[in-house]
């Protein structure tokens, strides 16, 4: 039987600001959209905060046997300097600044991006669209909001009717924002004066000459606004409405509100049943962000090359770091809070690691069946990571009892226990065993060091010693293979 069967899942919504018992569209079946990276620059250790709670949350949905189409996007255009439709579009001003073309940009730190996540272990989404390769969708969109009259054209641009969209009542559903509020404190920006009124935004932006990243439209050359992309794809992936949609806190508005102005005026439907948001690592007491220059990447981390940093630390270590803390509290960086996660983890492992050599006893002195079905509790209660650690940490205490021969436990308990462990700490947590990462990396580079000794010896045509050396490897299972760009391995 599918694990969902037996446990109850409940999922903060921030629709209705409450925890509800999760209940797919489709019996299970879950559909997820999360919004992903603009990619004009390196993602900071904030943006990997929030992709990595949704990782975690991908992760035990399919632990749960639920069959998941994640969709996580990659905004390639649109997303302008300013989030109130303002300035010049972030990649393509990183393109002028470089002299370079913006798709190289966009493939320079999309391939940045999925380094990080390699590096931090995350599992990939099942469609990962752009903006770009969907521009045909979204004019449709367009056409379809205009077609029933809450969007208008001026000079080649599409703006959403906001005013008109208020009167169904709707707006504000998310962010609790009042029209009113919008009304005082939106400003009437330079060259926005193409707007009805000031708080509608834009579906289409028509380019001027200068701008490189253009598509032709019934109305003008232009681009998508921002938030058209996530609206259109995922409707085209999930369709008119899905389960869950995720994001950070900071783009509940304008971009998750404006989201369901679109997709709800062309369906007449709520888009989304869940909305989830992260809250924001915080760094110096501030919100860690590119703009402000207040952030740290996460290659930093493995490197120590930033004054922040007291040293280099493991990829596990900060994800260890993160899922210590709820999702939904603010969380602040430091490197004396990640020397403490990295003690944390190192505990961790290493009773994980000393699992295998446990032997069992006659009796229980521990009830692993009810530390299991508490730990599936903590990540019921709204993915409640932090729990889920604490009840880990009870096995760990019963680990190293054991170790010290004061506790024991039964064959049928031993298996229970191993499993669950492996299964959290693993599959549902994605924390990487670092004894294991740690020692692979120096036995690559013993190899390396045999292999340019190997390389000497056959300069010197000392043909004995590059053959014994060949050969012992060989015994120990690692077979080196030369080639045209000098020798590789394969460790068996
Ligand atoms: P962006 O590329 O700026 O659109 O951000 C990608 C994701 O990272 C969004 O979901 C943001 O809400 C999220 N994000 C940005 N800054 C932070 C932060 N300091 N802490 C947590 N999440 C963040
Ligand atoms: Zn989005």
């Amino acid at each position: 039987m599918e694990l969902y069967k037996e446990n109850q899942l409940k999922v903060y919504n921030s629709l209705s600001k409450s925890k509800e018992l999760f209940k797919p569209v489709i019996e299970g079946r879950v559909g997820m959209y999360v919004c992903g990276p603009t990619v004009y620059s390196n993602a900071h250790l904030g943006n990997v905060r929030t992709f990595m709670f949704f990782d975690v949350v991908y992760r035990y949905m399919l632990h749960l046997g639920y069959k998941v189409r994640y969709v996580r996007n990659i905004t390639d255009a649109g997303h302008l300097e300013n989030d109130a439709d303002e300035g010049e579009d972030r990649i393509a001003k990183k393109a002028r600044l470089e002299e370079i073309e913006p798709m190289e940009v966009v493939q320079r730190y999309t391939v940045d991006f999925h380094d990080v996540l390699k590096n931090y272990n995350f599992l990939p989404p099942s469609i990962e669209p752009t903006a770009t390769g969907h521009i045909v969708e979204q004019i449709e969109m367009i056409k379809e909001i205009m077609d029933k009259g809450f969007a208008y054209e001026v000079n080649g641009s599409v703006y959403f009717d906001v005013l008109k969209y208020n009167k169904t009542g709707n707006y504000g559903i998310l962010s609790g924002r009042k029209i009113e509020d919008a009304i005082h404190n939106t400003r009437t920006l330079d060259g926005q004066s193409d707007k009805r009124n000031p708080q509608d935004f834009a579906l289409w932006k028509k380019a001027d000459e200068r701008h490189i990243m253009r598509w032709p439209s019934p109305w003008s050359d232009g681009f998508p606004g921002w938030h058209l992309e996530c609206s259109v794809m995922s409707k085209k992936y999930l369709g008119e409405q899905f389960d869950i949609h995720g994001g950070g806190m900071d783009l509940k508005f304008p971009h998750h509100e404006c989201e369901i102005a679109q997709s709800q005026t062309c369906s007449g439907k709520a888009p989304v049943n869940y909305w989830m948001h992260t809250n924001m690592l915080l760094l110096n007491s501030q919100k860690m962000a590119k703009s402000t220059g207040n952030y740290i990447l996460p290659n930093e981390i493995l490197t120590g090359e930033n004054d922040v940093l007291s040293k280099a630390f493991m990829p596990s270590v900060v994800r260890f770091f993160n899922l210590q803390a709820n999702y939904r509290s603010i969380l602040d960086f430091s490197s004396d809070a990640l020397e403490a996660s990295e003690k944390g983890h190192g505990k961790l492992m290493d009773a994980v690691n000393y699992l295998d050599k446990i032997e069992a006893g006659s009796e229980s002195t521990f009830n692993v069946q009810d530390w299991k079905k508490e730990c599936y509790a903590a990540m019921n209660d709204d993915f409640n990571t932090p729990i889920l650690i604490s009840h880990l940490f009870e096995a760990v205490k019963i680990i190293n009892l054991i170790r010290e021969q004061k506790a024991s436990l039964t064959e049928e308990d031993l298996l229970e226990l191993k499993k669950t462990m492996n299964a959290f700490v693993f599959d549902v947590l994605g924390l990487m065993n670092e004894v294991t990462q740690g020692s692979s990396d120096k036995v690559n580079g013993v190899v390396e060091l045999l292999i340019k000794l190997r390389k000497e010896a056959r300069e010197n045509k000392d043909w004995a010693l590059s053959d014994q050396i060949r050969d012992e490897l060989l015994e120990l299972g690692i077979q080196l293979k030369d080639g045209r760009e000098g020798t590789s391995f394969s460790i068996n």
